[in-house]
């Protein structure tokens, strides 16, 4: 049976029975605003070329996040630019340290608000390496000291979510067991699980968190972008050692491996919609080349379809004011 009795066409002729038929839509409890918290007081500073992003002070910090929440937004990724970096990225783990005290604020001040906290030490150490360096090389083991000093002190500011960054082997596995033997058992882990080496993060190193490498590249940790089976055995891992979500980053190059992933592994699936990302619409749509609206929604909705339960993005304010 085909054509003439089968005609496709019959359920896309009005709004309404497309609507009927459509198989996912994006919803704004999807969506996940990340978040840039600097020292200082009474601070809102738009990123350069990250237009309708902004350094927050933790005072401004709480006013944005009531308005992220009150567009039905139901969780913000926060990411804190310290005022001294130094080897071993102490004000990472410091009790009083940028990320700590915005968690605290808007854990007291926003309510219904799910605060998730990247976990990594590229923000804080001198040279933005994810971890200690020696003769030039990432050291494992010893970075993952101190992550887990990172996350203890994340999920005791509050966090309801710590998401590691770094793609260290055994990351989640160390963070796990640090939070549950200071009985932060509740403490989710969001890992970064499938996390490639691309130069689509270079909007938010140079400009979000001034923490470009000073020397190399992070591809002695971070996945080669060829790579899709090694994605499942990064996923694979997370999952053994107890992340309780996944994510795929970064997303809009990379939906073969979202697809894979919802498939082989059935975990809530994140993706990251990276600066770079966010950048190429957004110049292409103020060059005038582009419907931005229209490429935004398209693109958020081809990342549900292809698996996504949640999608961190730069766009997530102006799609939530779309789609309420
Ligand atoms: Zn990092």
């Amino acid at each position: 049976m085909g054509f003439p009795t089968q005609r496709l066409r019959r359920l896309r002729r009005n709004q309404t029975l497309r609507s009927m038929v459509r198989e996912c839509d994006v919803n704004r409890d999807d969506l996940i605003y990340p978040m840039f918290v600097v020292h200082g007081r009474g601070i809102k500073r738009e990123i350069k070329g990250l237009p309708g992003n902004y350094h927050h002070s933790v005072d401004q910090l709480v006013e944005e996040a009531k308005q992220v929440r009150d567009l039905g937004i139901l969780a913000v990724l926060l990411f804190g630019i310290p005022e001294k970096k130094d080897a071993n990225a102490s004000e990472a783990y410091a009790e009083n340290g940028i990320v700590q005290q915005a968690v605290r604020a808007l854990k007291r001040e926003v309510e219904g608000l799910t605060v998730i906290t990247d976990v990594c030490l590229c923000e804080y150490t001198e040279h933005g390496h994810c971890g200690i360096i020696e003769n030039g090389y990432l050291v494992n083991d010893r970075s993952l000291e101190l992550l887990a000093k990172v996350t203890v002190s994340h999920a005791k500011a509050g966090a309801d979510i710590v998401a590691p960054a770094a793609m260290l082997d055994g990351q989640i596995r160390t963070m796990r067991s640090a939070l549950d033997q200071d009985g932060l058992i509740d403490t989710a882990i969001m890992g970064y699980s499938a996390k490639f080496a691309s130069k689509l993060y270079d909007p938010f190193f140079k400009q979000c968190t001034h923490s470009a490498v000073a020397f190399g590249d992070k591809r002695t940790h971070q996945m080669d972008f060829s790579n899709s089976d090694e994605a499942m055995r990064e996923i694979a891992l997370d999952v053994e050692e107890g992340a309780d979500i996944i994510m795929v980053k970064p997303a809009l190059f990379y939906l073969d491996i979202v697809a894979r992933a919802k498939a082989e592994f059935k975990m809530p699936l994140a993706v990251y919609n990276v600066s770079g990302e966010y950048v190429m619409l957004k110049a292409a749509a103020e060059a005038g080349r582009l419907d931005e609206a229209s490429v935004r929604m398209e693109m958020l909705t081809a990342f549900k379809r292809a698996g996504a339960d949640l999608i961190i993005t730069y766009f997530a304010k102006e799609a939530a004011r779309e789609l309420h």
